[in-house]
């Protein structure tokens, strides 16, 4: 997997690549992160790569001409231009666990940060394939949106978690993808996680985890993992397809909170 990321803060990127599970991967060859200062693809002494908005009105806009050339001269570097080219945007779709695992499939990913009042909008129309959000809030550029992205996408590349590390256990996780709704949003909230010492202050580890019956031990992360869901994110268990022992569960939920099961 590679990512080559342009922005005009390529040393924002240091302190993500120097530690933890990128700079593994990194290191072991899982994944490539290049840093393309949008400066160096600009042609005039100032190295300028905004300019006022058409219009009039406050901030400035990133010119379409750098992030065009910059984007050319990977694709040119690559010899092909059959990855997505994403521009990281409030106003893109959302960045979810089933376009993260989309994403992980690919073996290149352009990532462009905009910063001040955006990046001219031929850039999302003509350049882009994609306009990604990471969530309903504004930040003041897109380097942080493309740090969140190369993190959750290196996660999932094959031989970046150790066996430790399990991703198909996660929230959100495409272990419950539907055949009928392939692309849908599915997946329950993780259950809870417990470890050592089985008694903290007096506040003990739910005895059926030291049983050592798996059976039951599987039965109480399932229903943990569907209460939790239905109390904090009841949209997603709404799409969730439901087994008979599901729904039987969480009508006993209903009966004992007064709250509606999902169907
Ligand atoms: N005027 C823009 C708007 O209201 O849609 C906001 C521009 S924002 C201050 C500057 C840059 O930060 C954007 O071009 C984008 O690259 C990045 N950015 C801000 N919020 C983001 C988010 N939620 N997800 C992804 N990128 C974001």
């Amino acid at each position: 997997m590679k990512f080559d990321v342009i922005s005009i803060f390529p040393d924002f990127f240091s302190s993500i690549t120097g530690s933890g599970l990128l700079k593994r991967a990194l290191a072991e060859g899982k994944v490539e992160i290049r840093i393309h200062d949008l400066r160096g693809f600009t042609d005039d002494r100032h190295r300028t790569v905004d300019d006022r908005p058409f219009g009039g009105g406050p901030g400035m806009v990133f010119k379409p001409e750098p992030i065009f050339r910059a984007v050319e001269a990977i694709r040119a570097a690559a010899g092909e231009d059959a990855f997505p080219v994403i521009l990281l945007s409030p106003q893109g779709s959302l960045l979810t666990q089933r376009r993260v695992e989309e994403l992980a499939r690919q073996r290149q990913i352009i990532l462009i940060c905009g910063r001040y009042e955006g990046v001219d909008e031929r850039v999302a129309e003509y350049l882009a394939t994609d306009e990604l959000s990471i969530g309903d809030y504004v930040l003041s550029g897109g380097e942080l949106a493309a740090a969140v992205v190369m993190e959750c996408v290196t996660r999932l590349v094959p031989g970046v978690l150790g066996n430790a590390e399990s991703a198909e256990q996660d929230s959100f996780a495409s272990r419950w993808a539907n055949a009928e709704e392939p692309h849908g949003e599915r997946g329950l909230l993780d259950c809870p996680h417990y470890t050592r010492p089985a008694d903290f202050r007096g506040i003990k580890v739910p005895e059926v985890l030291l049983s050592g019956h798996h059976e039951a031990v599987h039965r109480w992360r399932r229903q943990r993992s569907l209460e939790k869901t239905l109390h904090r994110r009841p949209e997603l268990i709404e799409r969730f397809p439901l087994s008979r022992h599901d729904r039987e569960w969480l009508e006993g939920i209903q009966r004992a909170t007064g709250r509606a099961a999902p169907r």
